[in-house]
């Protein structure tokens, strides 16, 4: 009988009775629930995955809906990777460097120090293998994993006081994280891990000295200009930074593939959209704070040098250490040399020329 007989005939009370059921059930919402690192105020960061969730609603029908939470409204920010292993939930929205201390592996899916500007990484994780090595680590914690955005490069910091020399960082506290952290305590700082929600108040308390979040549109929000006057450049450790959404292997593997599909395209969607929100936002952000007091410094290049060397030495060690590192290592780093050769041939001489042309008189 045709379907659309048989509703005539007995509507839903016929279906039910007839055992046609499961084909009914078929046609319920998906309804997931997305925890994130990130608090709502941060329209950017937690901005592109709320747009990933309405792409995907709205190319649906409302078929798959995914909620996005907040941290600490499911789990804290810092165990969304956890939540997502777990079976919690179904997806995470978080910064894949937050969980080094399981294996350092995992900084390549968000940033490493020296590693690549957004250009440079999109294409490699979309075109360069990234995505399929990262998802091969990955599989070990029962995740699949996409970008859903990228911060541009970031900036490095919040100081209370200049920092001129490598010997002025030493015994610094302050909150940094990823593989940037861990770089700088090579240098002397005393690294801190801490969610952006309570990044201002550990900052005013004393709790730690400085403080690097982003850029300029979130790091006034979060009211850091407040507190510490100096804003360094740049955040090396994160010459851009991808953020990852999460999806468990096994609702995943239960969604049909159109949903597949809807959610992979989504999520490319609002990388991209971040990327552009940012620097749509950042140039006016800077200007306010300029005008109302943050004196801007950049690194100087001792600072840079020394940074550099022992993030390779950092490097030697994980390699060492760890074949997971080492196997995604190789293949960021010849690929990330490849593209400075290409970069350095052409986008890089317009855009020095550029920045330079801007100074002159018009
Ligand atoms: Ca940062």
């Amino acid at each position: 009988m045709q379907r659309r007989q048989f509703i005539q005939h007995g509507g839903i009370a016929g279906i039910l009775a007839a055992g046609s059921a499961p084909a009914f059930a078929q046609n319920a919402p998906v309804k997931w629930r997305l925890a994130s690192s990130y608090p709502k105020t941060l329209d950017t960061l937690i901005g592109a995955v709320e747009r990933a969730s309405r792409t995907v609603a709205e190319l649906t029908n409302n078929r798959f809906q995914i909620q996005v939470f907040g941290p600490g409204e499911i789990v804290p920010a810092l165990q969304v990777l956890d939540a997502v292993q777990n079976g919690t939930v179904e997806a995470g929205h978080s910064a894949s460097y937050f969980y080094i201390g399981k294996d350092p592996a995992f900084g390549f899916g968000t940033a490493v120090p020296f590693g690549m500007n957004t250009r440079q990484q999109n294409a490699w994780l979309y075109l360069g293998g990234g995505i399929e090595l990262l998802n091969e680590f990955y599989k070990k914690y029962g995740v699949l994993s996409f970008p859903v955005g990228n911060t541009g490069a970031q900036m490095g910091g919040w100081f209370r006081k200049e920092i001129k020399t490598v010997a002025d960082l030493k015994g610094l506290k302050m909150r940094i994280g990823g593989l940037g952290g861990m770089v700088l305590s090579k240098l002397g700082v005393i690294p801190q891990q801490i969610g952006g929600g309570d990044l201002y108040a550990a900052l005013e308390k004393g709790v730690i000295d400085s403080a690097e979040w982003v850029a300029p549109y979130d790091d006034e929000r979060l009211g850091l200009q407040k507190i510490a006057k100096y804003y360094y450049y740049p955040g090396w450790w994160e010459g851009s930074a991808t953020l990852n959404l999460w999806v468990n292997q096994k609702p995943w593997n239960a969604l049909p593939k159109e949903f597949q599909q809807v959610l992979t395209f989504a999520a490319a969607e609002a990388n991209q959209w971040m990327t552009a929100k940012y620097d749509f936002g950042n140039p006016q952000a800077l200007k306010r704070l300029v005008a109302t007091g943050t004196q801007l410094r950049a690194f100087s290049r001792p600072i840079m040098e020394a940074s550099y060397k022992a993030a390779n030495e950092m490097y030697d060690e994980f390699n060492a250490k760890s074949p997971d590192f080492r196997k995604i290592h190789d293949n960021y780093m010849k690929f990330r040399d490849e593209q400075i050769l290409w970069s350095r041939v052409c986008e890089e001489g317009f855009d020095n020329f550029m920045a330079y042309a801007s100074q002159l008189k018009k």
